[in-house]
């Protein structure tokens, strides 16, 4: 099978360059240019909007790590793992969860301010899946706007850390040896930099987030377009996983026509005492799972749909009443002011809620230090598969991969001595061009609607089939033939990643984790292998299966 639509980076206008280049400025971006500053190298972070946009600001519930003292990084490791359904990579989670809360107290150092109990300790809380309370959060509900908040000051105190907002990335450039030493991209704003140029450096991290909206109903921002997993592609480096799309059981439902970012009702009102509950009024979590409305996500998504279909009800309600007002006020101040913004008290009322895309569990592939199959090219946070998070991800865990990755990708860059070398225009690999073939975003809002009913939380041979055939034909037939824009660009990307997404879905015959094939209803053994797929210049993709030990450079296969 091919993606016929490939995306060539246009001639460049101006260049820049700098030690290392940084595309994103959420959790991992953020923190990847300032442990990189540390070491005393030149950072040019550059994202596509303003500095704090991106998912990081949207995230409700928290950090999650053993901070507490009856919690230990074994138990959150055991937790984690269960979640993943078989599929992470035990060596990749054991750093997340040992080096995590060192990593949340970094984040403090930086000024990130988190709610306390009345002994002044880090007031913890618990998710879906946690067996522990270890979940820190600020400001309620706000936790991912307060750890923006504290990132963008420390890097904007920084002035070797020089961001450019308004940047779209396009694609990677390399060197005749096949190694990283830049990007090209789009700049809107005044001054030198305006229009299509190059940034140049021995290290590229990709930082980009997720591809949310690839689905016509997400939690994610509008900058979530899977354009590091799309460019990651068109370079020739491998991505993993990106079957395993998290759809989170209750973000509120706003009616059949709702479209784009949808409110989150954060996990955590759950992990109040918040249940879930029919158009009878019935609890139907109780008999579903031990931990009833806080199981893993993917097994409340499922009992969600499940009793949607059953019932014939457009969706569930959560019951929070019982958490009382005062409790709303303080701990969910967030969530609270957008129920009410649109009618709802959930003081007094049941929210209307109903899964909808949320995170992406899969992404470009990489070692234990965030390393990608391309030398010189790093991945950090939720564009990354790091594997960590296997079939699907623990509540909380991604801010925290963020973190930790972000860490050692800079040890990374750092043992790899890439910084030391000089680039310069005349290293650019000429022949590595593409002949530009954008697609138009007019067919955005079809791919999306498309994948939400074909390859959305209930997947099967046939649907996967229906959305390889859409996808293939409008590839072919809409091409962009003028001008394109920043969106054309987007819309591209989003082609790509869901043409990798169906195709993985199709050939995965089971149901594991966030992924589930009505036509294979269990988890099978010889399906506990990761698919990783890569690019090739002409759009062949070319898929194989990994064991989830594996990682690029190791022995394992
Ligand atoms: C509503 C919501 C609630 C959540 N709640 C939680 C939670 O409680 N706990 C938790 O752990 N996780 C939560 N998550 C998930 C978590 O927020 C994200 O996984 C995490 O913030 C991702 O961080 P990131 O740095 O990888 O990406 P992001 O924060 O999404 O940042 C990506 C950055 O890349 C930029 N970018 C993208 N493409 C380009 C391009 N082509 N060129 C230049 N720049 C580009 C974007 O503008 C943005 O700055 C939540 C997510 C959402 C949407």
């Amino acid at each position: 099978m091919s993606v016929p639509g490939v995306l060539q980076a246009p001639t460049s206008g101006w260049t820049t360059s700098a030690d290392v280049i940084v595309v994103g400025s959420g959790v991992a971006g953020l923190t990847t240019a300032l442990r990189v500053r540390a070491q005393g190298k030149s950072v040019l972070l550059v994202t596509k909007a303003t500095v704090d946009e991106g998912s990081t600001r949207w995230a409700q519930g928290g950090i999650a790590a053993a901070l507490a003292d009856d919690d230990s990084p074994e138990d959150h490791l055991r937790d984690t793992l269960v979640a993943g359904g078989g599929l992470c990579n035990e060596e990749a989670v054991r750093i997340l969860v040992t080096e995590g809360p060192d990593a949340v107290r970094e984040l403090m150092a930086w000024g990130a301010r988190f709610d306390t109990d009345p002994t002044g300790s880090i007031s913890l809380t618990r998710e879906g899946g946690h067996h522990r309370n270890r979940i820190a959060h600020a400001g309620g509900d706000a936790t991912g706007a307060e750890v923006s908040r504290a990132l963008v000051a420390a890097v904007s105190a920084d002035p070797g850390i020089e961001v450019v907002e308004n940047a779209l990335v396009l694609d990677l450039l390399k060197d005749i040896d096949g190694a990283a030493i830049g990007v090209t991209l789009h700049v809107i704003g005044p001054g030198r930099r305006d229009g299509v140029g190059a940034a140049l450096a021995p290290a590229v991290v990709l930082a980009t987030g997720g591809f949310g909206q690839v689905f016509g109903q997400t939690t994610n921002p509008y900058v979530a377009t899977g354009d590091g997993v799309a460019l990651a592609l068109r370079a020739g480096a491998a991505v993993a996983d990106l079957e395993f799309v998290q759809f989170h059981p209750t973000v509120m439902w706003l009616g059949p026509l709702a479209q784009g970012q949808q409110p989150l009702v954060s996990e955590a009102v759950r992990g109040e005492g918040a249940v879930l509950v029919d158009d009878a009024g019935e609890r139907f979590m109780l008999g579903e799972h031990e931990m009833a409305d806080l199981a893993p996500r993917d097994v409340v998504a499922k009992a969600i749909r499940r009793r949607m279909r059953e019932t014939g009800a457009a969706h569930m309600w959560l019951d929070g009443r019982g958490l009382g007002a005062d409790m709303w006020v303080h701990r969910f101040p967030t969530i609270l002011a957008s129920c009410r913004l649109r009618g709802i008290d959930p003081v007094t009322d049941l929210i209307p809620v109903a899964p909808a895309q949320h995170y992406a569990s899969g992404g470009v592939l990489t070692d234990l230090d965030g390393r990608s199959t391309i030398p010189g090219l790093y991945a950090c946070g939720e564009v990354a598969c790091s594997g960590v998070h296997g079939a699907n991800r623990l509540a909380s865990n991604s801010l925290l991969e963020g973190l930790v990755f972000g860490r050692r990708i800079a040890s990374a860059i750092e043992a790899d001595q890439l910084s030391r070398r000089v680039v310069t225009e005349a290293d650019i690999d000429a022949r590595d061009t593409q002949r530009s073939l954008v697609v138009r975003n007019a067919i955005r809002r079809q791919l999306q609607q498309k994948m939400d009913v074909d390859a959305g939380v209930l997947r099967s041979a046939e649907s996967l089939d229906e959305a390889t055939q859409w996808i293939d034909a409008a590839l072919s037939g809409d091409v962009n033939r003028g001008t394109p824009c920043t969106e054309d660009w987007e819309t591209t990307n989003l082609m790509t990643v869901a043409r990798v997404l169906v195709e993985h879905a199709k050939l995965r015959e089971e149901t594991r984790g966030s992924h589930w094939r009505e036509d294979y209803p269990n988890a099978e053994e010889r399906w506990r292998v990761r698919l990783v797929t890569t690019m090739a210049k002409d759009g062949d993709l070319h898929t194989e299966r990994r064991s989830p030990e594996w990682v690029p450079g190791s022995e394992n296969t």
